[in-house]
C-alpha cells in the first residue's frame, strides 16, 4: 500500500555451499528465510558438482574472498543471527570462524545457528579431517544452536553407542544448545520421529513429528535456516525449535520429487 511503512526485514548471514539443484545449501537458506518474512545475505562456502541423487564434487571458494565479501556486508547491514552450514576447507572454516568472532565483538548475544555439515544428504563428502577439527575446536563452542543428525553427533564426538553422553561433551565445550534430529536414529519409531533438544543444565526436550514416507534433499537446510530467523526474531530456544519444526515437517510433507532422485521440500507458499 502506497504510503504505508512496512516493517523492518531481519537479516541473517548465510554461510553455506552452493547446491545448483536448488534442494539444499545456500538456496535452501535464502527461500527459507524469505519464506519466514526474514532477508538473508549469503557467503557462498563451496560450489558443489550434484543433482538429486547425490554430490560428486566439492570446490571451496577461496577464504579470501569470502573474508573481503563479509567485511562489506558486515559493514552495511545489521547482522541479526548467523547460519552455518557446508564449510568446505578448512581455510573457509577459519575465515567463517573470524567473521563470527568479528560481529560477536560487538553483538555478543548475537544467535549463531551451526548445521555440521559432513556430507550430502544423498552421500560424497562436505567436509574432511581438518574442518571436522576445526568444527569441533572452534566453531561449535560458539553455537547458540548446533543441528548435527545422529552421524554427525557421533563423528564429532567419536561417542558412538550414548546420544546423551555425546551431546553433553559437545555442550561442555562450550556449544550453548544442541538440536539432535532424529531421522536418522535407530530409536525413533518406523512412523515417528523424535528429535532432543539438549541445552545444560535442563533435561533434553523430545520433540515428536510423524515420519514422513520418502527421502529428502535439503531438509537439514532448511530446519537450521528456519531456526536461525526464528531466534533472530526474538523466540526463546523452545520456541523457535517449536516453529522451525512445524515449519521444516510442512515443507517436507508438501515437497516433490522434482528430479529422478530425492524429494526437495516445498518452499513456496505452503497451504
Ligand atoms: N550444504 C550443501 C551445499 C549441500 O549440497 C548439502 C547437501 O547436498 C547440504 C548442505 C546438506 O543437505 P541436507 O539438508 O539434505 O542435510
Amino acid at each position: 500500500m502506497p504510503g504505508k511503512k512496512a516493517a523492518m526485514q531481519t537479516i541473517i548471514l548465510c554461510i553455506s555451499g552452493h547446491d545448483p539443484s536448488g534442494g539444499a545449501g545456500i538456496q535452501a537458506d535464502i527461500e527459507t528465510i524469505n519464506q519466514l518474512g526474514g532477508h538473508a545475505a549469503s557467503l557462498i562456502s563451496c560450489l558443489t558438482l550434484q543433482d538429486s541423487h547425490g554430490l560428486q564434487e566439492c570446490r571451496p571458494v577461496e577464504a579470501d574472498w569470502l573474508r573481503r565479501q563479509a567485511e562489506l556486508l558486515l559493514a552495511d547491514f545489521p547482522i541479526a543471527a548467523v547460519k552455518v552450514g557446508a564449510l568446505g576447507s578448512l581455510a573457509v572454516a577459519q575465515a567463517t570462524t573470524a567473521i563470527i568472532q568479528q560481529l560477536r565483538s560487538t553483538q555478543p548475544d548475537l544467535p549463531v545457528v551451526i548445521d555440521p555439515v559432513l556430507s550430502a544428504g544423498g552421500g560424497g563428502a562436505l567436509a574432511d579431517n581438518s574442518v571436522l577439527e576445526h568444527l569441533i575446536s572452534q566453531l561449535l563452542p560458539m553455537a547458540s544452536l548446533a543441528t548435527p543428525n545422529l552421524s554427525e553427533l557421533e563423528r564429532l564426538t567419536t561417542i558412538s553407542d550414548n546420544p546423551d553422553t555425546a551431546a553433553a561433551s559437545l555442550l561442555q565445550q562450550g556449544c550453548d544448545a544442541l538440536l539432535l534430529t532424529g531421522t536418522d536414529s535407530p530409536a525413533s519409531l518406523a512412523d515417528n520421529i523424535t528429535h532432543w533438544l539438549y541445552a545444560a543444565p535442563n533435561k533434553a526436550q523430545a520433540f515428536n513429528c510423524q515420519r514422513l514416507p520418502g527421502d529428502y534433499h535439503g531438509s537439514g537446510c532448511t530446519l537450521a535456516a528456519a531456526l536461525a530467523l526464528y531466534l533472530a526474531q526474538g523466540l526463546d530456544r523452545i520456541a523457535a525449535t517449536t516453529a522451525a519444526l512445524h515449519y521444516c515437517w510442512q515443507s517436507l510433507a508438501q515437497g516433490q520429487p522434482l528430479g529422478r532422485g530425492q524429494a526437495f521440500p516445498r518452499r513456496g507458499p505452503l497451504s
